[in-house]
């Protein structure tokens, strides 16, 4: 694949990203509201973009302009805009690009969140959708042909767990002029879509980035606008012209900020993204660790489990993802793994067992975390939902963190052998 995912060229690029050599090293919190203008015309610059110093904290602040300059980096993008969650950067992008009347084409299995934004919240304000499997290409060029305005797709379906051909999808949506974001918060460094050719990268920092739990944060990341036959200036983003035109190479900034951030006020604030930047510093370190845990864990799990309960992780042979996980995801697909039990009792009884594993509604945490999914976040989804997001009754979804893969088998494993139904 045409990206670099080499974790020392991510470990010396992000200590030294997040830290400076001389003064504070650490990260500065800047946690103004408002900034005070030197005079009336630097204001009157600020407003207009020319100058670039802060305005107000809800369109930016110098901590987040320091988290974002990270990330961009760190995903081969051209800028970034820090949110306020995960759903935030997904709602921002969505928001500033498609209004009523527009399409959104979704590929693959989402996280809960991200499907009733786009079929419930998006949907009451008359954007329509679409849903299709990760290879269903007859769909996907249908509705590229129709002249769709944005694709939406996780680069690993969660809890699904299927993988998507990321390269064949983004090239589709580049050849019909199409908007491409994808959702890349379980692979950051694993996959830069960005480098693939992808418009926008988001990322739920919530989880993988920060790992620490300790901060709620999302991210979106951009490339570059051409300065000429950028697929922005297709007709059907006649709504953006006039800030392409005028703001060139960075226009996704403005236009997100002024149709999304300015009026919805998805953004973030100053403490978040400075513990954001505090996880980032080991984010290489962590991926790299728990990559390999997964499968080490994914492995013995599918040895040792008793009959009846199965254990799901493209990594395996058994998976129908597992040619695409060696040919695409060479360095892993991030923490997720699922066991699936059969029922809801049988899974109550062995995540009631469990005694290190957390039970709770997060992925990518520093700790192994576990949840039933039908009983929680996919409790509102009916059963068609369901079927399509691959979620059903017996299913567990498992975050693998930084302990010892030894001891987080042991648990399951004792947990599985205690329980009796
Ligand atoms: C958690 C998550 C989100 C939402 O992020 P928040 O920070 O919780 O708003 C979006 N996409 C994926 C894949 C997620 O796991």
């Amino acid at each position: 694949m045409n990206q670099t995912t080499d974790f020392n060229y991510f470990n010396t690029l992000l200590v030294h990203s997040v830290g400076e050599r001389v003064g504070p090293i650490a990260p500065t919190i800047t946690p103004s509201a408002a900034y005070g203008y030197v005079d009336a015309e630097e204001a009157e610059g600020i407003f207009a973009a020319e100058v670039n110093k802060p305005l107000y904290a809800r369109v930016g602040n110098p901590t987040n302009a320091k988290l974002e300059a990270i990330v961009a980096k760190m995903e081969g993008g051209f800028g970034a805009i820090a949110t306020s969650s995960g759903m935030g950067a997904i709602s921002m992008v969505c928001t500033a690009f498609l209004s009523a009347g527009d399409e959104l084409l979704c590929i693959g299995g989402f996280f809960g969140g991200t499907y009733s934004l786009v079929n419930e919240t998006l949907a009451r304000f008359g954007i329509t959708n679409s849903f299709c499997g990760v290879d269903d290409f007859e769909h996907i060029e249908n509705a590229l042909k129709r002249g769709i305005k944005m694709v939406l797709f996780e680069s690993v379906g969660n809890p699904s767990l299927t993988l998507p051909d990321v390269q064949r999808i983004i090239d589709l949506c580049n050849h019909y002029d199409t908007l491409v974001m994808i959702d890349n918060t379980a692979t950051p460094l694993l996959l830069r879509p960005l480098q693939m050719g992808a418009d926008i990268s988001v990322h739920s920092s919530t989880k993988n980035m920060s790992g620490h739990s300790a901060a709620l944060g999302g991210i979106a990341v951009f490339r570059e606008v051409k300065e000429e036959g950028d697929k922005l200036l297709h007709p059907k983003y006649a709504d953006v012209h006039k800030i392409v035109k005028k703001m060139g190479k960075k226009a996704f900034i403005p236009i997100c900020k002024k149709r999304a951030i300015r009026d919805f006020g998805m953004t973030a604030n100053a403490f978040g993204s400075f513990m954001t930047m505090i996880g980032l510093e080991t984010l290489s370190l962590r991926v790299e660790r728990i990559n390999t845990s997964v499968e080490k864990v994914a492995k013995l799990l599918s040895e040792k489990l008793p009959k009846g309960i199965s254990v799901n992780h493209p990594s395996l042979p058994a998976s129908p993802d597992n040619a695409r996980y060696l040919s695409d995801f060479p360095q892993g697909c991030g923490p997720l793994l699922t066991i699936n039990c059969g029922t809801k009792e049988k899974a109550f009884a062995f995540l009631n067992k469990l005694k290190m594993v957390i039970l709770t509604a997060n992925i990518g945490d520093n700790r192994t975390l576990a949840l039933h999914m039908t009983s929680t976040i996919y409790s509102d989804f009916n059963e068609e939902a369901r079927k399509f997001l691959g979620v059903d009754e017996g299913l567990i979804r498992v975050s693998i963190g930084l302990e010892d893969p030894n001891d987080i088998v042991a648990d399951f494993v004792q947990a599985a052998t205690a329980f009796r139904l």
